[in-house]
């Protein structure tokens, strides 16, 4: 299926009014952090997505204490603490 066409003007400084119907199809809600980049002759606009603080990868994000944090990195973590504190701790063992 053929995406529906949109066409909106540019104003004198530069902003745009996403259509309605595109924000509600798409669940973007007032407040929503967008990201875009040119590619080619395109602008491209998406939801912009926190990386974790440590590995910077967007995917499997869970906020802890204010700070956006990927599982992979949280069990990498816990694994780190249960060598360096608890040679005999096992990670699930450290989860409970
Ligand atoms: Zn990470």
């Amino acid at each position: 299926m053929k995406p529906a066409r949109m066409i909106r003007r540019l104003d004198g400084f530069g902003r745009i009014v996403l259509p309605e119907a595109l924000r509600a199809q798409l669940g973007i809600e007032e407040g929503a952090e967008l990201e875009f980049y040119s590619s080619g002759d395109a602008i491209v606009l998406s939801r912009f997505m926190r990386g974790c603080v440590f590995c910077g990868l967007p995917r499997r994000i869970i906020m802890f204490r204010g700070q956006h944090v990927c599982k992979n990195c949280i069990m990498e973590m816990l694994d780190h603490a249960a060598e360096k504190h608890s040679p005999n701790m096992s990670v699930e063992a450290s989860i409970k």
